[in-house]
């Protein structure tokens, strides 16, 4: 039977950079989990919320705790391609932008204010100035946006590659195969072996929302989302190469909408990537959103998303675009969930469709969990309580 202090099951962008955290202080850890399919159709799952070429990174956020999480993450970016010998970050700069009045104003104001609150260097602009910075992006009147400097895009897959790399490095073990039950400790995985581990930290996604390997019910929300993809060719790559990722509220919906600049995705395509859904069906089984993610997301969903790209950009000529599924997990706090569930048990999860970016600092936090430390401590302005149904 293979042993371990530390089990870490999730191989996503938080259980990974936890991973490497409790292997750098030491720890002996295995990280566990399956690969991302090569086919999705044909895997029975789980997924990942990773799964994926390109995710928005930036500092300025609505909410003060997620930029401190971002601003620690981003600074460590650098460090961690060096380290690894993997690259993840193109610092092309993020745009957030709304109405200036109106029911939405007050989100695009509290991007304004939590930038000023932390003193992160921004360019406030309006309409007709981001018109003429970004001519491809056509805002509605009365729009005010901030360029965020520290912002651009990451590349999730490659990161979690590099944590991976130095976790490794620094002495974790892997396994690539999901825990199919546990008990307390002991861990059977879906090739049949088994694992006693001294603690285990859960950390998968929205597959942490499931009934299966936790014993308390987490409140937490799993929506399935879909995004498309327009495809961009040279001519029109080459045009918007200096492209900032945009987040953008619209004055008629609770929700914002993300648009990342042109990514070249695996099939060598590249695309600009569109998402944001007010809303979408929640999956409260783990076979349901195995199932979603074996789709290629809602066409509806996607039409809906194309026709606010061709409204927010609309000289992009769009000649092919395909969709995918994804899924993202809204905590009853908004904010990560980060603590111990009893003395041999941390959760680590709960990323609010914005972990991406703070990954890092998620991972280094949920290590300090399973370590016995406060994370209340640590300066985020929240306590990552987790919260029970
Ligand atoms: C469409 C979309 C767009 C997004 N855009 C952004 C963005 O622009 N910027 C940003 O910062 N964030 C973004 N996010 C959010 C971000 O991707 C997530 O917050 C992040 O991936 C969550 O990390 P995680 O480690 O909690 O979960 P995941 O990354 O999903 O990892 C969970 C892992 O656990 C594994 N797992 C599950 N069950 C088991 C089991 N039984 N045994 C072993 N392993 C298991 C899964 O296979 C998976 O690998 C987006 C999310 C979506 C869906």
């Amino acid at each position: 039977m293979e042993r371990a202090d530390f089990a870490v099951i999730g191989r996503g962008l938080m259980g990974t950079a936890c991973a490497y955290y409790l292997a750098q202080a030491g720890c002996d850890v295995v990280l566990i989990g399956p690969d991302e399919p090569d086919d999705a159709p044909r895997h029975d799952g789980p997924f990942g919320s990773f799964h994926d070429a390109g995710r928005i990174t930036r500092a300025i956020a609505h909410d003060p705790v997620w930029a401190r999480l971002a601003l620690r993450s981003i600074a460590r970016y650098g460090a961690l391609e060096q380290q690894s010998g993997i690259s993840f970050f193109d610092p092309c700069g993020a745009m957030v932008a709304g109405p200036s009045a109106g029911p939405m104003a007050e989100m695009a104001q509290d991007f304004l204010q939590c930038a000023a609150l932390l003193g992160l260097d921004h360019q406030q602009m309006d309409g007709t100035t981001v018109a003429a910075r970004y001519p491809y992006f056509h805002l509605p009147k009365g729009s005010v946006g901030a360029f965020d400097p520290l912002g651009g895009v990451i590349d999730p897959r490659a990161m979690r590659r590099a944590h991976e790399a130095v976790a490794i490095a620094a002495g974790a073990r892997v396994i690539h195969a999901p825990v199919t039950s546990r008990e307390s400790g002991l861990l059977q995985l879906s090739d049949g072996t088994s694992l006693q581990a001294g603690h285990v930290v859960l950390s998968m996604g929205g597959w942490s929302a499931m009934p299966g390997l936790g014993d308390a019910r987490l409140a937490m929300q799993v929506y399935q989302r879909t995004i498309l993809l327009a495809a961009v060719d040279d001519r029109q790559a080459a045009h918007l190469a200096r492209m900032p990722s945009l987040i953008f509220v619209p004055d008629d919906r609770h929700t914002d909408l993300y648009v990342l600049p042109p990514i070249r995705y695996p099939d060598g395509q590249r695309y600009i990537k569109i998402g944001g859904e007010a809303t979408s069906p929640i999956a409260t089984e783990a076979t349901a959103l195995n199932a979603w993610f074996k789709t290629a997301g809602s066409q509806a969903a996607a039409d809906i998303l194309r026709g606010h790209l061709q409204a927010l950009m609309p000289d992009l000529v769009i000649t092919q675009t395909k969709t995918a599924a994804c899924a993202v997990s809204f905590t009853a706090s908004g904010h990560p969930y980060i603590g111990r569930l009893d003395d041999d048990t941390t959760v680590l999860t709960g990323g609010n469709g914005a972990a991406a970016k703070c990954a890092d600092e998620l991972g280094r936090l949920g290590a300090v969990a399973a370590l016995g430390g406060d994370v209340t401590a640590e300066g985020l302005g929240a306590d990552f309580a987790p919260v029970f149904t």
